[in-house]
This record gives C-alpha cells, sequence and structure tokens, in this order.
C-alpha cells in the first residue's frame, strides 16, 4: 500500500532528518573551518558609565565572514557551536583574541594616573564553563596577554548556574584567578531576585527585553532589581538601552553601567582603538 501511494510518512521523515543532520554536520565544519582560516573577527561594544557616559569597558562580539554567505550572526552559528565542544574552540580563539586587543590599547593609550582602566567582557558558552579546561584556558590567555585579570569579565548566563554544578565549582575557581563575573541577559531565566545573594558573581546585566519593555509596572521592576543587586554587592549593567527616556530612569534608578545602541554601537577594533584613543587625550 505505501508503495503504491508513494514513499511512507517513516521514509520522508527520515530524509527530512538526515537533511538537517548533514546541514548541520556542514555548518559545524564550516564553523571549524572558519576559526583556522580567520573568518571570525570580534567587535567591540562599549559599555558606558550610567552618570557620566565615559567608556567603562567593552564586550567582545564575534562576527564571521563565512565565505559565500557574507556576515553571519552569532544567533545563527552559536548554537550549533554549541551542540559540540566546538564552542570551547570558539570560546579560547575570542578570550585570547579580546585580552590581546586590550592589551594592546592599553600599550598605545595608557591611562592617566587615578583614572580607571577599561573592562573587557567575554561571553563565554554554558557548555564550556561546565568543562574543566576552562579555568585553564582563561589562566592561559591572562599570562599571555599580560592583562590585570580583574580588567577580565566573564559573562555567563543564570541557567549555567542554576543547572550545573560543575559550572559552579569552575566560577569559584575563575574568580580565585581574580577575573569578574557578569550574569548576562538577567531576567530571561527562572532565577528569583533573591537568589542573587547567593551567585558568585560581581555583575548583574539586566536584559534588554526589560529596558525596552512596554508592559506597566516594568520601569518598577528595573528598579527593584537595580535596588536588590546593590544590596547584595553587585554592580549593574543595563543592556539595549535605545532611547534618552531609558537612560534618565537608570540614572535615577543609580544603575552603575549602561550598553545599547543610543551610547554605541558594537564597533570593529578599529573604531573602539580610536574612540579609546579619543577618550584617554580629552581625559589625560
Ligand atoms: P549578548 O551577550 O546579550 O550580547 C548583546 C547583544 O545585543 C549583541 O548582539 C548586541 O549587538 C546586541 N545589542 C546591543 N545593544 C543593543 C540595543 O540597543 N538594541 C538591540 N536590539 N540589540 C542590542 P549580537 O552581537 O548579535 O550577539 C548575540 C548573542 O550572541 C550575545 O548576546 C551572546 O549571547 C552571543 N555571542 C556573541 N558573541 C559571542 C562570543 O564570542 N562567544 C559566545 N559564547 N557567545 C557570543
Ligand atoms: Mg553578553
Ligand atoms: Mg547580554
Ligand atoms: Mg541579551
Amino acid at each position: 500500500r505505501a508503495k503504491r501511494q508513494g514513499r511512507s510518512r517513516a521514509e520522508v521523515f527520515d530524509d527530512v532528518l538526515r537533511a538537517q543532520l548533514a546541514e548541520r554536520a556542514e555548518l559545524e565544519a564550516a564553523i571549524a573551518a572558519g576559526l583556522t582560516n580567520g573568518e571570525m573577527e570580534l567587535h567591540y561594544q562599549p559599555v558606558v558609565d550610567v552618570a557620566d557616559d565615559r567608556v567603562s569597558g567593552y564586550e567582545a562580539l564575534i562576527r564571521w565572514q563565512r565565505p559565500g554567505h557574507g556576515w553571519v550572526a552569532p544567533d545563527d552559528f552559536i548554537p550549533v557551536a554549541e551542540a559540540s565542544s566546538l564552542i570551547c574552540d570558539l570560546d579560547r580563539w575570542v578570550l585570547h583574541e579580546a585580552t590581546r586587543q586590550l592589551a594592546e590599547w592599553r600599550r598605545v593609550h595608557p591611562a592617566a594616573p587615578d583614572t580607571p582602566e577599561p573592562t573587557m567582557a567575554v561571553n563565554i558558552s554554558g557548555r564550556h564553563l561546565a568543562d574543566r579546561s576552562v579555568v585553564q584556558d582563561v589562566a592561559d590567555v591572562l599570562a599571555a596577554s599580560g592583562l590585570p585579570p580583574a580588567l577580565l569579565v566573564l559573562e555567563v548566563t543564570e541557567t549555567v548556574l542554576v543547572d550545573a554544578p560543575a559550572a559552579l565549582d569552575n566560577l569559584a575557581a575563575l574568580r580565585a584567578l581574580g577575573t569578574s563575573v557578569a550574569i548576562d541577559d538577567f531576567g530571561t531565566g527562572y532565577t528569583s531576585i533573591g537568589q542573587l545573594r547567593h551567585m558568585p558573581v560581581d555583575t548583574l546585566k539586566i536584559d534588554r527585553s526589560f529596558i525596552g519593555s512596554a508592559e506597566p509596572g516594568h520601569e518598577e521592576l528595573v528598579a527593584l532589581i537595580i535596588r536588590a543587586a546593590h544590596t547584595f554587592g553587585l554592580t549593574v549593567v543595563a543592556e539595549g538601552v535605545e532611547e534618552p527616556a531609558q537612560l534618565v530612569r537608570l540614572l535615577a534608578d543609580g544603575c552603575d553601567h549602561a550598553q545599547g545602541y543610543l551610547l554605541h554601537r558594537p564597533l570593529t577594533a578599529a573604531d573602539a582603538g580610536a574612540l579609546l584613543a579619543r577618550v584617554r587625550s580629552t581625559t589625560g
């Protein structure tokens, strides 16, 4: 009967699955090749002080120029890399390049005495954080770059801290190296404000869905998160600030830092370096 109707449902399903697996394998191979062939690039989005708009640091964001495909957004390939140990190679490359870049900027544009040094934030995937290699990887790039560990900020998501006990041990070891740790996209997972008290982190990044929300009460919620975070000794960064009114409100709420298109888009290394040079020459 199946013969008469053509291919059975199960056979068609098999074909679809096979095609998806093949596509994924192809993408994985392309990412791996991209890493060795120098197709990856970092852009740097400045993080500013809410009180005076000064650049307090940068977040390294990966960009991939895939031959024949143009620029591929991280959301379109990071999840695929995260399905295998490929993400650890990718994280390692980002860690290496971002710390090298900040060390270079510090050499070329030295800070005047008593001015704060800009930090560099790097996104660490949950899979890598749960892997013991992460501690050695971070120690290696700190040694290679000579960067003071306190200038390196590791961004991790809240789900990682709740779901993986190994990740918590590694986080403690990373902080023992002297690096700083930030919870990224706070509010998108299931962490309650009360759990912040027990989290081994230094900084809280409030997800942009809260900052840009039009829902009634969201502004009060953001103010509450900022107050709670400060009570627990955490520094707060607001993500995705796009409108002046949001910045005004964040200033009133006592938010420490902000990041978003209103302030700066992610910049090429050249543009981010030029921005630092400008900041240094006017305050130095
Ligand atoms: P994220 O860590 O939360 O990074 C912030 C994302 O928000 C970036 O997107 C940034 O360009 C975008 N953004 C910043 N300001 C605004 C704004 O005002 N409005 C809007 N609409 N968006 C804003 P991007 O670069 O596409 O990165 C997306 C995500 O991909 C990141 O989210 C991070 O989770 C992941 N990712 C990026 N680079 C890396 C990396 O090197 N390693 C790992 N493991 N993940 C990365
Ligand atoms: Mg991030
Ligand atoms: Mg984020
Ligand atoms: Mg986010």
